[in-house]
This record gives C-alpha cells, sequence and structure tokens, in this order.
C-alpha cells in the first residue's frame, strides 16, 4: 500500500480557529496512525487577503497542541519550498502541459467584459460557466491574461467521500474557471492540485465548503492524467445550541487564546478530536497516543458537531488533575510567594479550578488567604456566637489551640477533621451556638474571609505553627 500522505494547508489570512485546527489535527492524527507523512504547506496565493504575522502564528498554534509536520514551511523537505508564492514556476509549467494537451487557454477579455457576462447570465437566470465565451482560435498565453480551464462537458460528478460517502453534482459545478490570474498568480483551484500531485498527497481533508468545487478539481486531475486522491470532508462545527455555524461571537476564537486562558493543549488536543469524530465507544478523555491508535475516517460525523465550551472546561479540568505536584505548579505559571504552601494547594486547586487561569484568580481571590495573614474584624469573629453564651468564642479558640499546637508538620485535612470535631461536637453539646459557633470562628481566624477553604484544609496547608499564630491573632483580638 502507498505511504498515507496528509497536508494541511491553511491561507495566512488571519488566526487560527478551532475549525482550522481541527482540519490539521484530524489530519495529522490520520498520518500518524498509518505512519505516514503530514505536510504543512501555506497557500498565499492570494496576497490581498494576506495578514501580517499569520505564518509564525499558524505554526506556533500546531506547535502548543503538539501536532508536528514532517515536511514543511520552516523545516524544509524533498518537496521543497512549501509556500505557495515561491513554487510560481511549477505552476507555469503545469499550466503549459494543460496549454499544450488543449485543456486550458487565455481569456481575451478585459475585466469588466467578464463581468457584463456574468450579468446578463445572471439576468436570465442560468449558471456562468465562461463556456460559451470560449474564443474560437486561442492567442498564445503571455502570462498577462488570466489562463483558464477548458471544462469538458460531463453531465454528472460522482465521487466517494470518505466520511460522507457518494456525493454527486451536475455539470453546472464545472466551469472554465481560471488557473493563472494576470498578476501571474495561481488560483487557490489550480495551485492546491499542482502541490497535492507534486507533494503526493494521498489523503485531502478540509470543510464542506470544497465540496462544490470537487467537480472542477476531478476534471482537473482528469485532464492532467492523475488519479485524484481520496476526499475527506469535516462536518461543520456549529454554536454552543447546535442552531448556527459557529461564529466569533459564540466563541470561536484564536486557538493561542485558549493557551494564555490556561488550557493545556492535551485537553484541547483530546476535545478537537471529538469534536466531529467520536470513537464508538463511551470513552471521552483520550491522550495523544490514544488517538491516533483508536483514530479513523469512518467514525467522522457527517453532522455539525456543536462547540460546548462546558465539555472543554470538564476535559481540561480533567487534564489538569493528571498532572503531578511538580508539573502542575511549572504549567501553571504561578508567581506566588511560597512555592512549599502552593504545593500543598494543588489539591485543592486540582478540586476547584477548570482552568490554570483560574486556578490563578482563586489564588489572589479566594485562596489569597494562604499567602498573606489576614486582617481580622472582632464582629465577624462573634458573629455566630449566641448573645447568652458570650465568651464562648474566644474560650472554644482556646481550646482548639492547644490541639493545633500538637499536631505534627505535614498533617492531612482530614486527619486535622478526625481531631478537631469531637471538640466542636462537644461544645454542640453545651447548647445554643453548636458547631458552628466554633468552626466559623475558626475558619475566619485562619483565613480572614467570608468564603474560604474550611479549616481542616487550611490547617494542613499552613502546618501547625503558622495556624496557631493566626489563631492566637484573633484570640488576642477577642481579648482587646
Ligand atoms: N488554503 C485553503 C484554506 O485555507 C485550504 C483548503 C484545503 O485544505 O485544500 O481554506
Amino acid at each position: 500500500m502507498n505511504t498515507v500522505v496528509t497536508r494541511f494547508a491553511p491561507s495566512p489570512t488571519g488566526f487560527m480557529h478551532v475549525g482550522g485546527i481541527r482540519t490539521a489535527l484530524y489530519s495529522w492524527l490520520y498520518a500518524r496512525k498509518h505512519s505516514g507523512r503530514f505536510i504543512l504547506r501555506i497557500e498565499d496565493t492570494d496576497k490581498e487577503r494576506e495578514v501580517a504575522g499569520a505564518i509564525p502564528h499558524i505554526i506556533e498554534s500546531l506547535t502548543w497542541l503538539g501536532i508536528e509536520w514532517d515536511e514543511g514551511i520552516d523545516r524544509g523537505g524533498p518537496h521543497a519550498p512549501y509556500l505557495q508564492s515561491e513554487r510560481l514556476d511549477l505552476y507555469r509549467s503545469y499550466a503549459h502541459k494543460l496549454i499544450a494537451a488543449g485543456h486550458a487557454y487565455p481569456d481575451p477579455y478585459t475585466e469588466s467584459e467578464v463581468e457584463m457576462f456574468r450579468q446578463k447570465a445572471e439576468e436570465e437566470k442560468r449558471p456562468f460557466l465562461f463556456r460559451d465565451h470560449r474564443p474560437e482560435i486561442s492567442e498564445t498565453w503571455d502570462g498577462t491574461k488570466p489562463l483558464r480551464f477548458r471544462a469538458p462537458r460531463i453531465i454528472r460528478y460522482e465521487w466517494d467521500d470518505l466520511a460522507r460517502g457518494r456525493l454527486g453534482a451536475g455539470e453546472e459545478a464545472v466551469d472554465d474557471f481560471i488557473l493563472i490570474k494576470s498578476d501571474g498568480y495561481p488560483t487557490y483551484n489550480f495551485a492546491h492540485i499542482v502541490d497535492d500531485i507534486e507533494m503526493k498527497v494521498t489523503h485531502v481533508m478540509r470543510g464542506e465548503e470544497f465540496i462544490s468545487s470537487t467537480p472542477k478539481y476531478l476534471s482537473l486531475y482528469e485532464a492532467l492524467g492523475v488519479t485524484p486522491p481520496a476526499f475527506v470532508t469535516m462536518p461543520v462545527i456549529l454554536s454552543p445550541d447546535g442552531k448556527k455555524k459557529l461564529s466569533k461571537r459564540d466563541g470561536a476564537k484564536d486557538i493561542l487564546e485558549y493557551r494564555n486562558e490556561g488550557y493545556l493543549p492535551e485537553a484541547m488536543m483530546n476535545f478537537l478530536a471529538l469534536l466531529g469524530w467520536n470513537p464508538g465507544t463511551e470513552q471521552e478523555f483520550f491522550s495523544k497516543d490514544e488517538l491516533i491508535q483508536a483514530f479513523d475516517l469512518s467514525r467522522i460525523q457527517i453532522s455539525g458537531a456543536g462547540f460546548d465550551e462546558t465539555k472543554l472546561l470538564s476535559v481540561n479540568q480533567h487534564w489538569m488533575r493528571q498532572l503531578s505536584v511538580e508539573d502542575f505548579i511549572t504549567r501553571g505559571d504561578f508567581s506566588v510567594p511560597d512555592i512549599s504552601k502552593l504545593k500543598k494547594a494543588v489539591p485543592l486547586l486540582k478540586e476547584r479550578a477548570h482552568t490554570f487561569s483560574e486556578a490563578r484568580e482563586m489564588l489572589s481571590g479566594e485562596l489569597s488567604c494562604l499567602f498573606s495573614t489576614p486582617t481580622l474584624d472582632q464582629g465577624q469573629l462573634i458573629i455566630k456566637e449566641p448573645s447568652e453564651r458570650s465568651g464562648m468564642t474566644k474560650s472554644a479558640l482556646e481550646s482548639v489551640l492547644e490541639t493545633i499546637k500538637s499536631l505534627s508538620e505535614g498533617v492531612s485535612a482530614e486527619s486535622v477533621k478526625e481531631i478537631i470535631m469531637p471538640i466542636a461536637n462537644a461544645e454542640e453539646a453545651k447548647g445554643k451556638g453548636g458547631r458552628g459557633a466554633i468552626l466559623w470562628p475558626l475558619r475566619y481566624a485562619l483565613s480572614g474571609q467570608e468564603r474560604s477553604p474550611d479549616p481542616f484544609t487550611l490547617i494542613s496547608i499552613f502546618g501547625p505553627a503558622e495556624s496557631v499564630s493566626r489563631v492566637q491573632k484573633a484570640i488576642a483580638i477577642l481579648e482587646g
């Protein structure tokens, strides 16, 4: 069997969004699964739409996700160069082959004449295929006029799409389309076919907007005498409610924004793989290697795939939870004054945060008490103290203080709980106020916050010495 060769061929016209990167992912997974080759080619023949900085951005996005290419733009390969604007001679030589075989001719008209033909066809409600305007005798092509394809008359086109099955179109699907523009650049329709042939691409994966042009491509392959590659059409990505195509307003954003928001690339890869493909099992979480193993083309869905950001959050949380404490800290890019405390807080962060930016926000919000000594308010300390038991908060804190002193460094939150709860229960037995009247001031003394993790977790993170000093401060305030 021939080696599988797939490619990702973005145009440098803006940032990489989820749809583009998913196409790259599926092409890459398929190549890896079959020990094939994956190519990164840049299609920059539409100079007007080109956006500065787009190429490095594409490279950075793929690299972040862990999609590596075997040949391509920045690393060369047997079919270099991989930038279409540097391959103009090649397109010209294919153009001459087509002219020589009678499959292409220079368009003798001016742009405004062509526009008039188009308008007339529109008024007469017939497809504008250009055929009626083919000149009787072709001029020699000197490169200053557009070069057009002489489309064969085929009544019906049919082909197999590996994801969608048999597709077809009528003869109006193929016009005498432009191969090379008057500026010397090839059109996408021509250049990508020349490149896919030269680069020996076996499977072309792309969005459904290309289905309607596939008959053109088939005609061109035929004229060139080359067997076409297999076509695989990606499902469209829909807005979260599944009602329309995902737009910027529904969260279609630059893939690197997810990196900046603290998503893990392994989570993004897992999420994107399942956005339009399923393994046929209930498995939800896939590592890169598992995806390569499981991926196949027949399970790419036809219907649109809803972009569910909640799902992405839960996949990301899953992969964050798989990280060791050290990796969690390195990859989370935290800036805190005390790493040993941060290490102890990692389980808490894994439990609560879905992204690293959420984790960082927690450390400067609800978990800020971990790194800064709280300023306590006397009123808050005794807010749960029943009036008839005045002074109970202070004595309760004093009784817990002795217990905390006796704890060993590195004690777990569960052990702290086992030791402190009996004291709280005993307080409850004494009457009004109960457990809350001790657990509340204890937690508040430790955190200085109305909302914070429970006191047992805080004590285990702080260790006995710091916990004692925080509780002592609270007692001093109550004495004052
Ligand atoms: N340059 C095309 C685009 O960015 C690629 C389509 C294809 O993969 O053939 O839409």
